[in-house]
């Protein structure tokens, strides 16, 4: 994909501070962070999102997933970490190249990653779970 950002990062036509490559993938720096050591993951072949990207892919992205999820937690010493990834425009994807954001989470960082609960009926619920499983 010629005009994808993150394809350029993977051929190194954008720099990026790359903190783990191998020959499928690459994690790098994000260049406005939520936290302290918010990284990407991101597969060299391009995939929009979670509905293109090959499940083996993904399965070897959430391996190194974990790998550099304990290398941040070594390095850093945050108390918690949140791992996202987010998929549509209505979802907060502004990149549209697969990656998986590793968010670090210390006491006081200011953040917020979450939603607001909401309180649907039994009635809901349960036709919801008929639609669903
Ligand atoms: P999204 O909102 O699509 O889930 O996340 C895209 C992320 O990519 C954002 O956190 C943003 O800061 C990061 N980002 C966008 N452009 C660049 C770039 O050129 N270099 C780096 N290192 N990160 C980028
Ligand atoms: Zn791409």
């Amino acid at each position: 994909m010629e005009s994808c950002i993150f394809c350029k990062i993977a051929n190194k036509e954008i720099p990026s501070k790359v903190i783990y490559e191998d020959e499928k993938c690459l994690v790098f720096l994000d260049i406005s962070p939520a936290t302290k050591g918010h990284v990407l993951i991101i597969p060299k072949n391009h995939y929009a999102d979670l509905f293109e990207i090959e499940e083996s892919e993904l399965f070897y992205l959430m391996g190194i997933a974990q790998k550099i999820s304990q290398r941040l937690k070594d390095r850093l010493g945050f108390e918690g970490l949140n791992v996202v990834q987010n998929n549509g425009s209505i979802a907060g994807q502004t990149v549209f190249h697969y990656h998986i954001h590793l968010i670090p989470r210390y006491k006081d960082d200011q953040q917020k990653i979450n939603w607001n609960p909401t309180n649907p009926s039994a009635e809901e619920l349960d036709l919801l779970w008929q639609q669903l499983k």
